[in-house]
């Protein structure tokens, strides 16, 4: 039986942050993963650059039950203390549109960095090893793994959500939190692609590979706008646009995207009616002109659309309110209804997870079962696209080992 002050399960993104700190203030510690590789979800992550945190960072960034559960927690350690590390390690980045900071050159100079940090806190690595059970008594934890048996009075989950299985993720922190009580926030992909029906799709699939600039909002009454670009796939539809509100889509209820250029579908309103004005042109040809950053291919599958394929050929002058108001509302507020999502195999997060209410918001120490921690993705706190994910974990990963170091103390 060996015994630790504290064991790591998951060495992704908030276990390597967590076990490097417990470990540099002097604690035993052990981190166990089964996969072969290190951090495969870093190494994929932001195009292979790893979009590793955002130079603005708060609760409002996040998808939860209770987002403000993640505050203190978010204060304790800051995107400028992740970049003050990178910048220890002399590793180049650079900021991309909306405060995203990405790696110079390859999101494996971030794992190599974790990896020192954990190495210079005499980290005890345990992998390829699995954790086969783990029982809770008077003096804290056993656990039976491929390695052996091990003791330790503080257990962290760090085992990540369910997207992408074939790089290692797996249920077992879901099924940890089950097992100890903890209530399950519904999980689901988030940041995923949404997808259509053929029905729906037909009009639309001969634009695969098509981008341009939208509004896009979920299905959810708290909802955000966002401003980013949307892609059309052959199977529905992707981008920023549609990652960022797919976090906030339902099953069976629409998405609205806003593809005018204009903020609001009054202003777009508005902003057709003057343009009407003397305007002498055909509907078609008048159109494309008013929304230049449209592509045309996409405004002709528009056009052929059965409600808008009559206006075409008519010359705008002829064009009352009644023509012009339900266009304008169709495109600066089109709602489509998705049949669903790419699935765990594309979505880049999972969106629910291990309920905050029984954790403690400073330390994500259990309030259930004294000694154990939840942290990063497995936790209900879901970020939106662009580095807070990452800072997510970095920041439960830090303020999880502060809590093991004074529950030791
Ligand atoms: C394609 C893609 C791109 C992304 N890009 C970005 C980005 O640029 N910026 C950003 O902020 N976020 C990004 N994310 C999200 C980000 O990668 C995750 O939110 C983050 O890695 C979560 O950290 P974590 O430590 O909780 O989990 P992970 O990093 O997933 O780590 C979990 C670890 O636990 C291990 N594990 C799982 N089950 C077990 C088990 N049963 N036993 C032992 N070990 C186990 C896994 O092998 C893994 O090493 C991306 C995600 C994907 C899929």
């Amino acid at each position: 039986m060996r015994k630790f002050d504290a064991v790591v399960i998951g060495a992704g993104a908030a276990g390597l942050m967590c076990a490097a700190q417990i470990g540099q203030k002097g604690k035993t510690v052990a981190l166990i993963d089964h996969s072969e590789k290190l951090a495969e979800k870093i190494r994929i992550s932001g195009g292979g650059r790893c979009n590793f945190t955002n130079v603005k960072v708060s609760e409002d960034n996040f998808v939860s039950e209770k987002p403000r559960f993640a505050r203190h927690i978010l204060a304790k350690y800051t995107p400028q203390d992740f970049i003050g590390l990178v910048q220890r390690h002399h590793i180049p980045f650079h900021e991309k549109h909306k405060g995203q900071l990405f790696c110079d050159h390859k999101s494996d100079d971030i794992i190599d960095m974790l990896a020192a940090e954990c190495n210079s806190g005499n980290v005890t690595w345990m992998r390829p090893h699995s954790v086969t059970a783990i029982e809770h008594g008077l003096h804290g934890f056993s656990l039976a793994s491929t390695a052996g048996g091990i003791e330790t009075p503080n257990l962290v989950i760090a085992t990540g959500g369910l997207p992408v299985p074939k790089i290692g993720a797996t249920d077992f922190g879901l099924k940890m939190g089950r097992q100890f009580g903890h209530r399950i926030v519904e999980p689901r992909p988030a940041l995923v692609p949404l997808t259509f029906s053929d029905a729906v799709w037909e009009p639309f699939k001969a634009l695969a590979g098509l981008a341009l600039p939208v509004r896009s909002r979920g299905s959810e009454l708290d909802a955000p706008w966002f401003d980013e670009d949307l892609l059309f796939t052959h199977r529905g539809l992707s981008g920023p646009a549609v990652l960022q509100a797919s976090s906030f889509w339902n099953p069976g209820q629409a998405l609205s995207l806003n593809w005018s250029g204009a903020d609001s579908v009054d202003t777009f309103r508005n902003h057709m009616q003057q343009a009407c004005v003397g305007a002498k042109a055909q509907f078609d040809n008048w159109l494309a002109g008013l929304m230049p950053h449209v592509p045309k291919r996409l405004m002709q599958a528009w056009l052929d659309q059965p409600d808008f394929a009559p206006l075409r050929t008519r010359k705008v002058a002829e064009l009352g309110k009644k023509q012009l108001h339900p266009l304008a509302d169709a495109i600066a507020n089109w709602q489509i209804h998705p049949s669903g999502t790419e699935g765990y195999k594309k979505a880049e997060v999972m969106r629910g997870g291990v309920s905050t209410e029984d954790l403690n918001s400073k330390t994500l120490e259990s309030r259930k079962v004294p000694g154990l921690y939840f942290i990063g993705e497995v936790v209900d706190m879901t970020g939106w696209l662009g580095g807070y994910n990452f800072q997510w974990a970095w920041a439960s990963g830090y303020s999880a080992a502060l809590g093991v170091v004074q529950r030791i103390a």
